[in-house]
């Protein structure tokens, strides 16, 4: 899928384009793990995937491979790119690479720390913001790719307020982003506040709410507090209340997801991303309930 069939697909009133999120497996087993997810969530009508590019180490490498497969068993692909590390000529060479892998669009991401990092330190020959990868992208390949950015319902932890968050947002957006895809949240109201901040301050591409059915309290304790997400005290009770059930907690987490997005298609949002983490059962109970 070429950007401007990605794009038209993206902006297509009446009918919501739905993503999923994968993580490059680190073993061959998980690979094979991760393409039959792939292949059982194809009946449910998905519109593209996206593949991450971690912080460092050995899922880097993968990328490509994975997201090449994932292209081919028929999903047009968004491969994630982070300024950790690399110089802009590595970053040029890795962009090449996604142009000739056939992937239709690029998340252009800062990234974060890696480990044992505390502050985010850019390459010397790199970029310190998101926004630099964009024009990378924008120049070297003008038409090619469809691009979009990270956006942060409840802020970005370095953000001092809301205004320079959004800001920062609208930057990436005129630097040549088409769509924004959100960070996880789990309170509908923080997405609303979001895009209303981001139309007040001139974003008018697409924002695409990132929705992650949790595993359980442990685990959404553990991902919220890194990207300092609340956890409503609704659904915090509600996992409470499945005591050590980790069963019944998985459910919960795909429960509260379901309402959330049907809250969030209620309201008119453009589509909505899932956070799936590789996992088969809660994205398929998860897409099975609803289609009820
Ligand atoms: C949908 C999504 C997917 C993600 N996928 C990955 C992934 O695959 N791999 C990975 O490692 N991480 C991933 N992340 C995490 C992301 O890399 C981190 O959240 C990172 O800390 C910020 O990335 P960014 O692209 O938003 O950075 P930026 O847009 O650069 O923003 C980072 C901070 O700097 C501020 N800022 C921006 N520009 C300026 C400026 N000019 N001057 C001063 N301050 C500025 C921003 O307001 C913000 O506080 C993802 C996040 C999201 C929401």
């Amino acid at each position: 899928m070429n950007k401007e069939e990605f794009l038209a697909r993206l902006r297509a009133p009446h009918r919501p384009t739905v993503s999923v999120e994968f993580f490059p497996p680190k073993t061959k087993e998980d690979g094979q793990l991760m393409l039959k997810t792939a292949k059982a969530l194809q009946p449910f009508g998905i519109d593209f995937a996206s593949i991450t590019y971690g912080a460092g180490g050995s899922d880097r490498s993968t990328v490509l491979e994975y997201g090449q497969q994932l292209v081919a068993a028929g999903f047009p692909l968004i491969a994630h790119l982070t300024c950790v590390g690399h110089s802009r000529a590595e970053l040029d060479e890795i962009i090449n690479k996604y142009d000739s892998a056939g992937f239709s669009g690029i998340l252009a991401l800062r990234g974060d720390p890696p480990k044992g990092q505390k502050e985010f330190i850019a390459h010397p020959e790199g970029f310190a913001h998101a926004f630099g990868l964009v024009q990378l992208i924008q120049q070297i390949h003008p038409h090619r790719f469809a691009i979009g950015v990270a956006g942060f319902p409840e802020r970005h932890p370095n953000s001092p307020d809301d205004l320079s968050d959004i800001r920062h947002l609208a930057g990436k957006v005129s630097a040549g982003a088409d769509f924004v895809t959100t960070q996880l949240f789990l309170d509908n109201e923080d997405y609303f506040r979001f895009v209303e901040r981001a139309r007040a301050a001139g974003v008018v591409a697409p924002i695409l709410p990132g929705i992650m059915p949790v595993l359980s309290l442990k685990q959404a304790r553990r991902f919220c507090g890194f990207c300092q997400a609340k956890i409503p005290a609704t659904l915090e009770a509600e996992l409470l209340a499945c005591g050590d059930d980790e069963e019944a907690q998985r459910k919960v987490g795909v429960s509260w997801a379901v309402r959330q997005i049907r809250g969030l298609l209620a309201r008119g949002v453009p589509g909505y991303h899932v956070y799936i983490l590789n996992r088969s059962q809660s994205a398929i109970e998860l897409f099975t309930q609803l289609r009820r």
